[in-house]
């Protein structure tokens, strides 16, 4: 099927702050035409544009003006992008040693750093202990006991305790995180969230400070935030009446979604600012409780849309049905999230006009796996052949930090770019990377 010739304007709801359209002949990010990226850096290459980072943490913090922003790092991390955090001010969430060594490699200040992860390690929660990270969350009562094992430093260790408020999420089932019966937290309907916090209101070393949840991720409706904001302040009612202690600090998660495809739903930080506090400050008032600080962790929100990928077509063919595929220079091993939550995406042809008419075509990685898709039905021109780029937006967060060595491809570099200038932040892989770690 062959559609009109007229390409679609630039949509900043899924493309960077930055991207502009260069007359139908390429797309620019941070003030430099794509095709000369990739020129310069190869493909497949991930491209981040710094502004729309810096922007995305001004509008949270704006929203949430009084409470406090933490980036969600598993999202996107590597030194330059937590320096952008920590000057725009926000918190940084690690969830494992090696996150927590780029924080500190990047000098992130250790007090504005959270330690999250269902099951943290003993070399996890004791590389936390050492950099001196400001809270660390606790979600199981082995890590409290592995944590005391840790023994006690000058100061006593301030804690969150991650509980469940039974409130479904609603996205796909992979991330869905504040239900009965799913790994992370606990469950305040069973009374083990309860019994988490008697276990370490008391207890030398520890410091108790809040309460967190985090109800899954991509989550389109602010009104599932406000309800498990309220059950959560009903345990920290019901904390005070029991042990006489006000918890200062709640912490709500992250999730926010953002849009991938044109028109796709997505929550505007001022919106859920807005809205969460005011149920925090009535769901405090109906119980009598001095307001807490109220801590957000968007990761997603921050860096998906900052991020685009170009790649290289290396061939193009017909199924029996008609059916079109491109096949791409990468594919799962840089974008897992279409195997893993059947996500789609928009992707564009850049570096030369396009002259024929658009049709629904299918891109493809170029591994082997059947599943290893970038995008169904995208619209692309009918002449797309190898050697053309093609960039996809919207791949800021969990494309790099999920990406992997399958097939032993070499993981892409990422590139920031501001005012005209690229600078690379994470370079590509070498065969010698991949050969380092075999030693038999
Ligand atoms: C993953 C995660 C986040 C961030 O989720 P996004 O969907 O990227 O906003 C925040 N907090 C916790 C505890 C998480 O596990």
């Amino acid at each position: 099927m062959l559609l009109s010739t007229r390409r679609a304007d630039i949509d900043h709801a899924i493309w960077p702050a930055t991207a502009h359209d260069l007359d139908g002949d390429d797309i620019s990010v941070g003030g430099i035409p794509l095709a000369r990226l990739a020129d310069r850096y190869g493909t497949p290459l991930h491209v981040v544009d710094e502004t729309d980072v810096r922007q995305r943490c001004r509008a949270f913090k704006a929203a949430f003006a009084g409470g406090e922003v933490v980036y969600a790092g598993k999202a996107f991390l590597c030194r330059a992008m937590a320096r952008w955090i920590a000057e725009e001010g926000l918190s940084l969430d690690v969830c494992s040693a090696g996150e927590l060594a780029v924080a500190r490699a990047a000098g992130f200040p250790a007090k504005r750093i959270v330690m999250h992860g269902n099951a943290k390690t003993p070399e996890d929660l004791r590389a936390a202990m050492d950099y001196g990270v400001g809270r660390i969350v606790v979600d199981s009562t082995a890590e409290i006991s592995r944590l005391a094992a840790l023994g006690r430093r000058a100061a006593p260790q301030r804690l969150l305790i991650r509980v469940i408020p039974g409130v479904d999420g609603g996205s796909h089932p992979a991330m869905t995180t504040g239900t009965e019966d799913q790994k992370f937290g606990f469950s305040i309907a069973s009374g083990a969230a309860a019994e988490a916090v008697r276990r370490v209101i008391g207890q030398r070393g520890f410091e108790p400070v809040g309460l967190h949840c985090h109800i899954g991720s991509q989550i389109t409706s602010i009104e599932l935030f406000e309800r498990a904001a309220v059950r959560v302040v009903d345990l920290m009612a019901t904390i005070r009446d029991e042990h006489g202690v006000t918890l200062p600090q709640l912490d709500l998660g992250g999730g926010f979604a953002v849009p991938y495809l044109s028109g796709d739903a997505e929550i505007s930080p001022a919106a859920v600012g807005e809205r969460l506090m005011a149920a925090v400050r009535s769901a405090c008032a109906s119980y009598r409780l001095p307001v807490p600080q109220v801590t957000v962790e968007p990761g997603r929100a921050i860096s998906a849309r900052a991020g685009v990928t170009v790649y290289r077509v290396l061939g193009v063919k017909r199924g029996l049905s008609g059916r079109v595929f491109v096949t791409v220079d990468g594919g799962m091993s840089d974008n897992p999230r279409p195997s893993l939550y059947g996500a789609n995406y928009t992707v564009r042809l850049v570096g030369r006009r396009a002259t024929a008419a658009e049709r629904a075509t299918t891109v493809v990685g170029r591994h082997c796996e059947a599943g290893d898709v970038i995008a169904r039905d995208a619209l692309l021109p009918a002449d797309v052949r190898p050697g053309d780029l093609l960039a996809v937006p919207c791949t800021g967060a969990y494309h790099h930090s999920m990406s992997s060595n399958y097939n032993l491809v070499r993981r892409p570099p990422v590139v920031g770019v501001a005012g005209g200038n690229g600078r690379l932040l994470i370079r590509r892989e070498t065969e010698s990377d991949l050969l380092r770690r075999d030693v038999g």
